[in-house]
């Protein structure tokens, strides 16, 4: 094993203020989980963290993007460089999206797939696996267009990642995870955009019941309530663990 199971959460910004003009890091997260090494979601600044916390970019085994946009893939090309050590390495997977690599706004530069071990697409309910990573595309959500998949990692490490809430989230997503992530872009539910918020995943955590939950993703409205303080009152209303991503934050699992 290469390391204990945990999460990194190089960033929590979320939406193009917080991420843009780099109010909050961004560059999604890095999970070690069973031995595989995976980054999920490498957007901009990823490649950076990374290095400032000691992590060997040789070390990881796959990169994960749960859909195209920027503040998701900014730095995929970069690490996919690095990682393979500009090549000499031959066994770093991607699973992505097909419109991540294929199609006018693919955001894998072309001449860079030879150099990964294998690219697989992911679709709702398909399960591809990594070594003994299974990563499952639970759910296709809707947002703003772009092909976007929630995911689960062993089924224990669940990511809710960017889309409009949806009543079909409730079947879709399984019960009482050990980890759940959820992209709360939002404090306040808004008519026409594509984000989850804290209104109304209040209900899902209800029902779902994870073991600890973790919040992450924030626009400036979230970042202006203080997330500290949103998850502990939705800890009081849940009745479960609920914290909020710090940019860094290093999270130990089982
Ligand atoms: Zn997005
Ligand atoms: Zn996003």
């Amino acid at each position: 094993m290469k390391t204990r199971n945990r999460i990194v959460f190089l960033g929590t910004a979320g939406g193009r203020i917080t991420t843009f003009r780099l109010v909050r890091r961004s560059g999604g997260f890095l999970i070690d989980l069973e031995g595989v090494r995976v980054q999920v979601d490498p957007g901009p600044g990823a490649f950076v963290y990374l290095k400032e916390l000691g992590l060997d970019y040789r070390s990881i085994d796959l990169i994960v993007l749960s859909h195209i946009h920027l503040d998701h893939t900014a730095d995929v090309n970069t690490l996919i460089e690095a990682c393979t050590d500009g090549g000499r390495r031959k066994d770093l997977s991607l699973f992505c999206p097909r419109s991540a690599v294929e199609g006018e706004d693919r955001v894998v530069l072309p001449y860079l797939l030879k150099r990964l071990k294998c690219v697989e697409y992911l679709e709702e309910g398909s399960d591809l696996r990594c070594g003994s990573l299974k990563v499952r595309a639970v759910m296709r959500h809707t947002h703003h267009g772009a092909e976007t998949y929630g995911l689960s990692f062993n089924d224990r490490v669940v990511y809710m990642t960017c889309g409009r809430y949806e009543e079909r989230m409730i079947d879709m997503y399984p019960e009482n995870p050990e980890l759940l992530i959820i992209n709360t872009t939002f404090y306040r539910k808004r008519e026409g955009i594509d984000h989850l918020s804290v209104e109304e995943i209040k209900e899902f955590l209800k029902v779902k019941r994870p073991e600890r939950t973790v919040i992450t993703h924030f626009s400036m409205e979230m970042h202006g309530r203080d997330p500290e303080k949103v998850a502990l009152d939705l800890s009081r209303e849940t009745g479960l663990e609920v914290i909020s991503a710090k940019d860094g934050m290093v999270l130990d699992l089982n």
